[in-house]
């Protein structure tokens, strides 16, 4: 009983988080940094912050995550990072050659009030920056916000750096994917193709970090969204932005300063988020929806029929980011399961009404929180247990401690490898997810049956 304290009774707890449901803000900013071609992050803290960052990235991915970081010391901690930072721009330029730096704050250069933008200019000055090469920063203090704040504040800051106004209206529109897996962007790119569309994808972490083992080590890997295309954000007929947290502030920007109008929709987790997303684009672009997509929604619908005697009724406790939470619980009730758990620890009350909106019709108390924690979490299923739990590898103790089946969705899986290679999004991606939920209850049934019950067709 590795969670043995924890009490069934709730208590009021106001300045204490117990196993927190979110990593930090510079992690999400690092994943996003990834999503621009020949880009290095960089993170202006201390050594200790960015190597916290990268193996977080690296245990979910598998792939070696490249950073710089300013290395702040006692000198830096009291006087301020700008000689760190702008020595780091120097070296990276001139060791690793990539095209655009991305730096990123953490808590302590936060606290001690660094100004990016001006050590940058300084940079600049200096000749730090080569002709042709960009930095760009986002400001990621950590005592505030999530990995997924961080992951929109980069994204922003690749609109506030390189979107201009400027040039002839082109027939593309702009996709902004949230934050999700390398394969998921690969699933979204191929359903935006399917209907014909021109996009430009960022960030777009596919072919960054789910490449092939080829033997031999690239710094730079072919994928991301390129910087002449991050140049075009503000010539296209519109933004589709999926996940209001991560994407949402990035798509409004762009709206402000290019009069990029935007629809800021849920990630197309399952059948209704899906079918809001393609309709969306449909409408945008002036496009039909092809036969292979009406196809592959049927077959969604089809395994959802199959499926739906084992779901219904069954109660499920869900923990990770917003942005997936709101359209799989929106899924699960479409299945008739019945989501009666959900906490996440990135902040906003949207999230607690989204949820209390989704789950009316669900005949059964719902509890929610934004900002809440795991021992909540587990402390509401002692009080009303579920059969399934969905979220992170970090609720594997929950699912131990209680003996429930657990199916590993979101940030970071770090016990278990290959999740990165199969999207969860979009049709395909829904009847993935339906499989491992499936699977996961019938491997419960067929372990608790007894020999008379033990069954072959189930
Ligand atoms: S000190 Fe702040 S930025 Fe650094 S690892 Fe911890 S939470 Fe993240």
């Amino acid at each position: 009983m590795l969670l043995r304290h924890t009490t069934a009774e709730v208590r009021e707890r106001t300045a204490l988080t117990i196993n927190p449901a979110k990593t930090c803000q510079p992690i999400g900013a690092m994943y996003a940094a990834l999503g621009i071609h020949r880009c290095l992050p960089h993170s202006h803290g201390s050594q200790g912050c960015c190597a916290y960052h990268r193996s977080a990235l690296s245990r979910h991915y598998r792939e070696p995550v490249m950073a710089g970081t300013s290395s702040f010391t006692e000198g830096a901690s009291v006087f301020g990072g700008q000689a760190n930072l702008i020595q780091a721009i120097h070296h990276l330029f001139a060791i690793y050659d990539p095209e655009v730096i991305a730096i990123h704050t953490t808590c302590l250069s936060e606290t001690i009030g660094d100004d990016i933008p001006q050590i940058i200019a300084k940079a600049r000055d200096e000749g730090k920056v080569p002709p042709g090469r960009y930095v760009i920063h986002a400001n990621t203090p950590s005592y505030v916000g999530s990995h997924v704040t961080g992951f929109a504040n980069m994204v922003k800051a690749m609109v506030e750096y390189f979107a201009t106004a400027e040039g002839p209206r082109e027939k593309q529109i702009n996709l902004i994917p949230g934050y999700v897996e390398p394969a998921d962007m690969e699933e979204i790119s191929r359903m935006v193709e399917e209907l014909g569309i021109r996009a430009i994808l960022f960030p777009d972490t596919s072919k960054v970090l789910n490449t092939p083992q080829t033997g031999r080590y690239t710094m730079y890997p072919p994928g991301g969204v390129r910087v002449a295309d991050l140049k075009r954000l503000g010539h296209s007929l519109g933004t589709v932005a999926l996940g209001p947290l991560a994407s949402g502030p990035a798509a409004r920007t762009l709206d402000t300063r290019c009069k990029v109008p935007c629809e800021i929709l849920d990630l197309p987790l399952g059948l209704a988020a899906t079918d809001r997303f393609i309709d969306t684009l449909r409408q945008i672009a002036g496009v039909a929806v092809p036969d292979s997509l009406t196809w592959e929604r049927g077959r969604l619908l089809d395994v959802i029929t199959d499926m739906h005697q084992y779901f219904f009724g069954r109660k499920v406790a869900l923990a990770g980011d917003p942005d997936q939470l709101i359209p799989l619980t929106e899924f699960l009730v479409d299945i008739d399961m019945w989501p009666i758990h959900m906490v996440t620890g990135t902040p906003g009350k949207k999230f607690e009404s989204r949820i209390r909106a989704l789950t009316r019709e669900v005949p059964h108390p719902v509890n929610v929180q934004a900002g809440g924690d795991l021992f909540l979490l587990h402390q509401w299923i002692k009080q009303e247990p579920v059969d399934l739990l969905i979220g992170n590898t970090y609720l594997k103790y929950i699912a131990r401690d209680e003996d429930i089946p657990l199916v590993r969705f979101g940030f970071p899986i770090l016990d278990r490898i290959g999740h990165i290679h199969f999207p969860t999004v979009g049709y395909r991606g829904g009847v993935r997810l339906l499989e491992r939920i499936l699977d996961a209850l019938l491997d419960r049934q067929d372990r608790d049956a007894p020999e008379e019950r033990f069954e072959l067709v189930m």
